[in-house]
Parts: C-alpha cells; structure tokens; sequence
C-alpha cells in the first residue's frame, strides 16, 4: 500500500499491528481521526497510554485493577470463600456478564500448554495455591475452556491442593443451548449424558 505521507504510513502500521485489524480497516481508522478534532485525537491517545502506563494487577486474584485490590476482590457482598477460576481477564468479564455468580475471581494467566512453553511456573498458580491455604477457601470453581490444556491445568492445581478441605468444583459441560444434538462431537455428549442433571434443576 503506497500512502502519501509518512506520517500516515506510521500510523496505519501501528493500527495493523492490533489483532484482526489489516492495513485496509487500519487505513479507514486512521483517515477517520483525521478527519477529528486535534484535541479528541490527542485525548484519544493519552486514554490509551494512560491505561497502559497506569493500570494495575489485583495483588489478591490478579485481575486488572485500578488500585493494589481490584474492585471485585473489595466488595464485601461477594463470597470471599468462593473463588472462580479463570484463564484472563476476559473469562471474568464473560462470567461477570452473566449476573450467576457472587464470589472471587483468580485469573491464572494462561492454560498449561507444553507445546506452546507454557508451564505451571509461568502461571500464577503458587498464588493461587497460598490464597486457598491462607483464605480457608470453601470451593474452587474451574471455569477454564474445555480442552486438553484446560483438562491438564485443573489436573495440576487439583494436585496440589489435595491436602487442603477446599471443595474442587467444573462449569457444566454439555450441548449449548441452541445446539444441535446430532451435530455435538461424541465426547461433548458422553460428558453430558455422564453429568446428566435433574430436570428441575435447570429448567426453569
Ligand atoms: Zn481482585
């Protein structure tokens, strides 16, 4: 793509570099702040390192955070003794969205995943294990995607935990509403019929 001005050309590379933006959409952002107010688009650009440059992680759950504890974590009405587990920030905001759940969050980071390098180490896993010990934590609630590296992390952190009184619960798995039983692979269904639930207790 052959741009008139450098300036330009600078810009569109840096909108290309966010994930699912190409150079055309990149180039259709940029000539749109340029047709801005000087003054929004440096407001626009100082959100953005602002929040980069300001933004903190929760020292309890590791959510993002604008203080040392995120505003989860200080809310008194939720469950202290409940903690969901996440892979990233965005799996707390799904889960928040859904209005079902009152207690704390702790978002790992990532998934074990030994073909990508990715280790428990590199997880905060160590944190999670010392906050179950020291919060006396009644259940622990995975909510992590169900696969091999979901499986193998739930499976690592269920070992280290076992000598601690800490209930070790899963999201359901199963057909999604709106699914197509015919189409639903056969491990999905076999998990399904295996956790199969009393009619009354989800059909409301
Ligand atoms: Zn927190």
């Amino acid at each position: 793509m052959q741009l008139p001005s450098s300036l330009l050309e600078n810009a569109v590379a840096q909108f290309a570099k966010l994930p699912g933006v190409g150079k055309k959409t990149a180039l259709r952002l940029v000539l749109h702040l340029l047709k801005q107010d000087v003054d929004d688009v440096q407001h626009f650009g100082e959100t953005i390192a602002r929040m980069r440059r300001d933004i903190k992680f929760c020292q309890r759950c590791c959510n993002v955070s604008d203080g040392d504890i995120c505003s989860i974590c200080a809310n008194s009405q939720r469950n202290p003794r409940l903690i969901c587990v996440v892979e990233n920030i965005r799996d707390v905001i799904a889960v928040e969205t859904t209005q079902q759940y009152n207690g704390t969050y702790h978002v790992l980071g990532g998934v074990i995943s030994p073909l990508d390098g990715i280790g428990p180490d590199q997880l905060n896993i160590e944190s999670l294990v010392q906050r179950i010990a020291r919060e006396e934590t009644e259940e622990l609630l995975f909510a992590l995607s169900p696969n091999i590296q979901g499986d193998t992390t739930i499976y690592y952190i269920q070992k280290k935990i076992a000598h601690l009184p800490c209930r070790i619960t899963t999201i359901a798995r199963g057909i999604a509403f709106g699914g197509e039983l015919e189409y639903a692979d056969e491990m999905t269904l076999a998990r399904s019929i295996a956790n199969r639930l009393p009619v009354q207790q989800y059909v409301k």
